[in-house]
């Protein structure tokens, strides 16, 4: 397949997988309703069983639940729900399930306590993926098809309690609905639950990224795209308050030669190791970053030239007597360093241009110094 072919069709490829995906999720809500009315259809044989409604009542009741239950799973299968933005169609869904309850209100008022018993049931669930719009469409909808059948009507819509097969129906009906309204907090809870853990990913996502982007890989020091921030901030910092900073510019010595000698993986192992020693000698106010390949920034906050060379010089110490035969046999590591102060009118051009050149003149008198500018 040619790149531009591939171009064409990986979109759709991904989408179609989307899609199935979706499809899978829709179904166990399907399932959940289509098994809530074979309950509920249960429930009216055991009625009819009682002689308090008739047979036809749970068949009529059943064909309507399990029918459209069926006919929604096949057309989510189909993918139809696909082009509407809720791809649950909670509201249409909704107002099927209410019509349902209603009809059945007036099919067979003398169970008529348990349909208004699933309009509950059907309004908790609904809310849990409905806008407060919609949510506030379908109640009114409830409400208004409740309002005709209690007000306009004079259907003897009841909750039967004769005889003794009655009131244990009646009970039956009551725990049933009530599990299923528990089944549907708990459902909710666990949707919360979800969207939390989601969002606590999202966000140590974002700060994994974001530390990504400010260290470099290598050494794990800040990389030059941060450390010229730091720079910037340090500088203005200083001049705003007219407090003292000094820019340091470090530069591992003839490392031209330790690649070349014992190889690149040493080389960086250097790199690390130097990174390491740096970051355990400062204070935790100085920054530090990979300027270039062995070239490094330092931000010395609060510090004098003098005092920044006392503590370069330190490093320096440290580093020239550091057990590099710990890396390799005969390794031996200096660094040269230049340091400039910062000063009131300052542009970071300035002061990296000072420090630079101060660096020079350490490398020219001879490597393994610190020089000041
Ligand atoms: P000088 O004392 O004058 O600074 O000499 P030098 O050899 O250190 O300077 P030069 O600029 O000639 O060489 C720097 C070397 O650093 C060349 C390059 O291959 C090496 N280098 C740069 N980045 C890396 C890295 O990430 N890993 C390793 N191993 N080497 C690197
Ligand atoms: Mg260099
Ligand atoms: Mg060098």
């Amino acid at each position: 397949m040619t790149d531009a072919a591939l171009q064409l069709t990986a979109p759709n490829q991904i989408a179609a997988k989307d899609l199935a995906k979706r499809a899978r999720q829709r179904r166990p809500a399907y399932i959940g309703q289509g098994i809530s009315y074979l309950v509920d259809t249960a429930i009216l044989l055991l009625y009819a069983a009682a002689g308090t409604t008739s047979t036809r009542v749970a068949i009529v009741y059943a064909m309507a639940g399990v029918g459209w239950t069926s006919l929604a799973l096949a057309l989510s299968e189909l993918r139809f729900p696909e082009r509407f933005r809720d791809h649950y169609l909670t509201v249409p869904q909704s107002l099927a399930s209410i019509t349902i309850q209603l009809a059945a209100i007036d099919l067979a008022p003398e169970v008529g306590f348990y349909f208004v018993c699933i309009l509950f049931i059907i309004l908790g669930v609904a809310a849990l993926r409905m806008s407060a719009r919609q949510t506030g469409m379908v109640w009114t909808f409830a409400a208004v098809g409740l309002t005709f059948l209690f007000v306009c009507t004079d259907l003897p819509i009841a909750m039967p309690m004769e005889s003794m097969a009655d009131r244990q129906l009646a009970l039956l009906c009551f725990v049933t609905a009530l599990g299923r309204c528990a089944f549907t907090g708990l459902y909710g809870a666990s949707f919360r639950e979800m969207l939390y853990k989601r969002g606590k990913e999202l966000k140590e996502a974002h700060a994994r990224i974001e530390e990504l982007a400010q260290v470099d890989e290598l050494t794990g020091l800040l990389n030059r795209r941060y450390i010229m921030k730091v720079l910037n901030e340090e500088l203005a910092r200083a001049q705003r308050n007219g407090a003292l900073c000094s820019v340091v510019i470090i530069d591992l010595d003839h490392f031209k030669r330790i690649n070349d000698r014992f190889g690149h993986p040493i080389g960086d192992e250097v790199l690390r190791t130097f990174a390491i020693s740096v970051t355990a000698n400062l204070r935790g106010v100085d920054r530090v970053g990979r300027y270039g390949g062995e070239e490094f920034l330092l931000i010395l906050p609060d510090a004098s030239r003098d005092q920044a060379v006392q503590v370069v010089d330190r490093l320096r110490d440290i580093l020239a007597n550091l057990n590099w035969d710990a890396i390799a046999d005969g390794l031996n590591v200096t660094m040269s360093a230049g340091l400039s102060q910062i000063r009131p009118d300052d542009t970071s051009d300035d002061i990296l241009s000072r420090s630079d050149k101060a660096l020079y003149r350490a490398k020219d008198a001879g490597r393994n110094r610190v020089v000041a500018g």
